[in-house]
């Protein structure tokens, strides 16, 4: 029951920030509306919009214990994801005990609508982007207060941006090779120095092309790395990203992140003023979000949690409105940071 008085409480609170957004009044960021809703809608899943700018329908959440696995950062409430993307780090973590890891430590996923969130993260905002750790489980139950505070491991050698072999071990290589290798998988964010690693363990072969490119470096994942699946067949419009192409990814672009050029602070352009990010409002986001919003949400986050054999039926049957909130009319265009150009 205290989930359901939580819930009409956020209602009130969604409500009463959309109404306060008149026509030329400032409108309510995002992050607000669906940094607060503690549940999921009950609906058909549906991913809308793009990883870094849209929401979803229908999200179940990662139980917070499995055999081959523990959920962390529980106080964030980021478990949340496509039923095709807890399904995968369900399977990624059984299968990954092949590759000498006990299990893995789970990171955020998205919110439970998904949407921008209050802090961290530009993507995770459709339900298939999830943060994997580079620290394997350990052999017992991490507890709350363990899962708040633990610090994963950085594989880099200190003050480098290169790996240090005795924290990026064969079996770390491992495990990224078989999440990479997965269908279903779309790319993998890791650190330009865990990339090189890889280059070397498996980069000598054309035969690894097919996945080796899936591997993207990119700034931080140096303690976990960001899995993010394709749109899935039931999300019309979920937007796909561009392919990750052919070859390994071994080569020039990945030289470039050994320069000087993508770690040196952006220069701000002669006679232009620094212009700061208006925060995303909901009319930024694709409509559906607005609607998504106002959704039933589950009587219990047990009724949406992605154990075997999960069926929605009685989450359905038991769904308790929330207030939609009202969609605002005019939009306006929004600045979202863009990272410095680089060779593809
Ligand atoms: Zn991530």
């Amino acid at each position: 029951m205290a989930f359901i008085s939580r819930i009409m409480k956020i209602a009130g609170a969604v409500a009463a920030l959309t109404t306060v957004a008149a026509p030329g009044a400032a409108e309510p960021a995002a992050k607000e509306l669906f940094g607060r809703m503690p549940l999921p809608s009950v609906s058909e899943p549906a991913s809308v919009g793009f990883y870094s700018k849209g929401c979803i329908a229908g999200a179940v959440a990662l139980p917070t214990d499995g055999e081959t696995w523990q959920a962390m950062r529980l106080e964030r409430n980021r478990r949340w994801g496509h039923p095709k993307m807890i399904a995968l780090l369900e399977r990624l973590s059984r299968e990954a005990v092949q590759d000498g890891w006990p299990g893995l430590l789970v990171g955020d996923i998205a919110q439970p609508r998904g949407g921008p969130m209050l802090s961290g993260h530009a993507s995770h905002q459709v339900g298939l982007d999830a943060d994997i750790w580079l620290t394997p489980m350990p052999n017992r139950t991490l507890t709350r207060s363990e899962r708040a505070n633990t610090s994963a491991t950085s594989m880099l050698k200190k003050d480098s941006l290169h790996v240090d072999p005795k924290k990026f071990t064969p079996a770390h290589a491992r495990l990224l090779k078989r999440a990479a290798s997965y269908d279903e998988v779309q790319r993998i964010f890791i650190h330009p120095g865990i990339k090189e690693a890889m280059c070397e363990a498996y980069g000598g072969s054309r035969a690894n092309d097919d996945w080796m490119n899936k591997l993207r470096p990119y700034y931080g994942h140096h303690y976990h790395f960001h899995v993010r699946i394709f749109c899935p067949d039931d999300s019309p419009n979920c937007r796909p990203q561009q392919s990750t192409g052919s070859g390994n990814g071994c080569g020039k672009s990945l030289a470039w992140w050994f320069t000087d050029e993508p770690w040196a602070p952006a220069k701000p352009e002669p006679g232009k003023k620094p212009v700061k990010p208006r925060a995303v409002t909901l009319s930024d986001l694709p409509p559906a979000c607005a609607r998504i919003l106002g959704e039933p949400a589950p009587a219990d986050a047990s009724l949406v949690t992605y154990v075997d054999g999960y069926d929605p039926t009685l989450a359905r049957a038991t769904a308790v409105p929330v207030k939609a909130p009202a969609i605002p009319g005019n939009r306006v265009p929004v600045l979202v940071p863009i990272p410095a150009a680089k060779p593809n």
